[in-house]
């Protein structure tokens, strides 16, 4: 079985049905361009065929080129890689030409043969690429489809005619959501927007009468059309130069410039629209080529993609432990975190029962969901029915008695040992002997934690991010009797959640806040220093980090801080490192300027809530030195302080698989996701120089930076953390 096959009707109309054996979604191989090439051709010139169809024999049409193949492609290009890719590339542009010319006389444009796409379902990436080749697109009429070039979103861009044939079609700005944010649509508004052009009942039915009845004009593509003029405006036409000025400065502002992938884009779209089409592809092929041999695709690739995907699917789920899927949660404490698991989990379509001390504190709790599903029925993101079934799946309660059945308890209980304490002996005198209990805590250690319940090796920490139902990232925490049944439990959880789960062992901070506080009190470290609170933030910004280390304080708030600080420095003694940070932050405390909430932090704010500007009063307290620091040891301080962080996690033993460290990096704390993670991007700057940097900044700055030994020996052998451990193997 291929992954093309070819049947020709006795109407004269071959249909070319893409179906890969064993996937449930089709995906794109560089041996299946082959196939494709060979069944248009033969379709081409058999004269019995009128017109061709490509569909899929699947509920979808494709879900894109194989993303594993992409990240080989640069090794299997050999020793001329750039060389490699471009070629490869320029063969998939010709046979898409092919297909878009359909045997048609070059000069008179005539004697073509019709080509349609039917699209079942879902068509993305090259899966759209592909029929934007053809000469009409028809849709299945199917809301729950998804259309469009997410491609940008793991850090490469439509390289197979997409870009330049969607600007071709639509113009730049109207093509530039799809192209630079990866926006997806239903079939309706795909149509609407002009990347479909039909959405019907059948579309393969529909597609077969339209090739049969098409007229040679029917199928020539606009721009290979005498006196084409691109919609909106090629760049040096009046309104084609505001859309290219105003993209530039768009992508820049929005990507700080170090997203390859964006640049390239534009680049090619703008230079692209200068040249004639197929000129136009060739450069198309050349960005294209440049963004895969930036080691930042490679990077976005292997941790957006791959990675995560492969801990979504339960690569690190201990393996000989049977479904451990959740039929009924009880969540403790209906707080801020507890009101957000129940309305995830009710969403999961699992059921929930909502506990607080007081009848009315769970009530309030559950009206989260309320208020968050009345939302969703006004923008029309669900029906009210559904919303209705969603809240009827949470009880809220005041009763322990209610907790009778639940299979997993998450405690979202105040930040107290003995509260915590308190609730896990409640919880255990009421469930079944195989319930698991899971703690949210954000700082005690589970190990600890687990001395309360019956069952230690039951009780397990599952760690969210605040908003739970924004924040993709789940740390799932093994205490040290935590069993294997509890491990499944949490991660088969996190799954029907459908968020991506790291497992990590129990140390202070586990792994996600222990990276992310170093980050924080670095840039609080410079304000004392007199570094100036804009060069901070701007060049935190500049390196990736979705915000600067004094805007997320301001937002987690400064008490926070403090009360970190003062609780990790009981438990240190002597060996606490952060005296300088504290000074800042008591001040700030004393001063009442706790963060956002209390509109006054680093920064100022507005009666609404909103940033007006770093404070003049912190400058005032901390006068800005007459010299200033170089950016880039400004960013290397703010990269290393986590980036080292992540890998004494992995000595430790608290990390035990990178590709944890690396996901759980970018979709917990926004680690600078153009890098691939921290360790990715150690791998990136190659470990010789990070260790050289290492003992630079340790000089100057202090032991913080202290080169970690995993690192001198990387760095000593030539290998790379992601050689070295291979993805998958454990750090120890
Ligand atoms: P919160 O104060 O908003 O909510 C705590 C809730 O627990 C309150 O509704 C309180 O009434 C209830 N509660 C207290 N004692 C109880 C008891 N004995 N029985 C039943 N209910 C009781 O706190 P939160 O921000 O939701 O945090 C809860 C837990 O989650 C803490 O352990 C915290 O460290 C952790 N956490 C918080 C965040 C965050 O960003 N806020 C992030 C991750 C983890």
């Amino acid at each position: 079985m291929t992954d093309f096959t070819m049947e020709k009707g006795a109407d004269g109309v071959a249909v070319i049905t893409w179906d890969v054996p064993g996937k449930s979604m089709n995906v794109m191989t560089l041996e299946a361009w082959d196939v494709l090439e060979g069944l248009v051709d033969e379709a081409l010139a058999d004269e019995a065929v009128k017109g061709i169809v490509i569909t899929s024999g699947k509920d979808s049409f494709a879900g894109g080129m194989d993303l594993n193949v992409i990240a080989k492609m640069k090794e299997m290009a050999g020793d001329d890689p750039a060389r490699g890719l471009f070629d490869g590339i320029m063969n998939a542009h010709r046979i898409l030409r092919k297909i878009e010319r359909a045997g048609m006389d070059p000069k008179t444009l005539k004697g073509g043969k019709p080509i349609a796409t039917a699209l079942p379902g879902t068509a993305l990436g090259i899966g759209l690429e592909i029929p934007l080749a053809t000469h009409r697109i028809f849709a299945a009429d199917n809301p729950k489809a998804k259309i469009g070039l997410p491609e940008i979103m793991v850090g490469i861009f439509p390289g197979a005619g997409g870009t330049t044939r969607l600007v071709r079609k639509m113009g730049a700005m109207a093509a530039s959501p799809f192209l630079l944010e990866g926006k997806l649509s239903d079939p309706k508004k795909a149509k609407a927007a002009g990347l479909i052009d039909e959405v019907v009942a059948d579309p393969l039915a529909a597609a077969k009468e339209w090739v049969l009845s098409a007229k040679d004009a029917d199928i020539v593509k606009p721009w290979d059309a005498k006196g084409y003029k691109m919609p909106g405006g090629a760049p040096y036409h009046p309104a084609g130069f505001m859309t290219f000025v105003g993209a530039s400065a768009m992508v820049n502002g929005k990507t700080k410039g170090v997203y390859p992938a964006a640049k390239a884009l534009l680049s090619a779209v703008y230079e692209g629209a200068l040249v004639p089409f197929d000129t136009a592809l060739k450069i198309e092929a050349r960005w294209f080529t440049h963004v895969l041999m930036h080691p930042s695709s490679g990077a976005m690739i292997r941790s957006l993609f791959i990675n995560k995907e492969a801990l979504e699917k339960g690569a690190v789920r201990p393996a000989d432990v049977s479904d451990q899927r959740v039929r009924k949660l009880g969540v403790l404490g209906a707080g801020m975190m507890g009101a957000g698991i129940a309305l995830v989990s009710a969403q999961a379509g699992i059921e929930v029962v909502l506990l607080d001390r007081e009848l009315a504190a769970a009530e309030k709790g559950k009206a989260y969901s309320a208020d968050y599903a009345a939302k969703g029925v006004s923008r029309k993101k669900i029906t009210q029915d559904k919303a209705d079934e969603m809240l009827a799946r949470i009880t809220a309660t005041a009763s322990y008695d209610d907790l009778k059945g639940c299979d997993l308890i998450v405690e979202a209980v105040f930040e107290d040992p003995k509260v915590k304490a308190e609730v896990t002996k409640a919880v255990d005198a009421v469930t079944d002997a195989d319930c698991i209990f899971a703690t949210n805590t954000s700082t005690l250690p589970i190990s600890d934690l687990a001395k309360a319940s019956k069952n230690p090796e039951q009780f397990i920490g599952i760690h969210f991010f605040s908003p739970v139902e924004k924040m993709l990232l789940v740390e799932i925490i093994k205490g040290k009797a935590t069993g294997d049944r509890a491990v499944a439990k949490a991660l088969d959880f996190v799954r029907q959640i459908r968020k991506t789960p790291i497992v990590v062992n129990d140390a202070r901070f586990f792994y996600a806040n222990r990276c992310i506080i170093p980050y924080i009190n670095e840039g609080i470290r410079m304000v004392a220093e007199g570094v100036a609170p804009a060069l901070i933030e701007n060049a935190a910004k500049m390196v990736g980090m979705p915000l600067g280390p004094l805007q997320l304080v301001d937002e987690t708030s400064i008490d926070l801080g403090a009360k970190i600080a003062r609780a990790t420095r009981a438990a240190m003694g002597d060996a606490y490192p952060d005296g300088a940070v504290d000074e800042v932050i008591f001040w700030m405390e004393g001063e009442g300027r706790l963060g956002r909430k209390a509109r006054a932090g680093f920064y100022d704010y507005d009666e609404k809530g909103k940033r007006a500007g770093l404070s003049a009063a912190v400058s005032a307290k901390y006068p800005q030195a007459a010299e200033q620091p170089d950016v880039t040891e400004v960013q290397h301080r703010l990269l290393f302080v986590q980036s080292l962080e992540a890998v004494r996690a992995l000595e430790d033993g608290v990390l035990m698989d990178i590709r944890e460290g690396d996901v759980g990096a970018i979709l917990g704390w926004g680690f600078a996701p153009w890098s691939g993670g921290p360790l990715s991007w150690l791998d990136m700057i190659g470990a010789p120089y990070a260790a050289e940097r290492c003992d630079e900044l340790a000089a100057t700055f202090g032991p913080r930076f202290a080169c970690p030994a995993l690192l001198r020996d990387l760095a000593e052998s030539g290998e790379g953390f992601y050689e070295r451990f291979g993805g998958a193997k454990a750090a120890a």
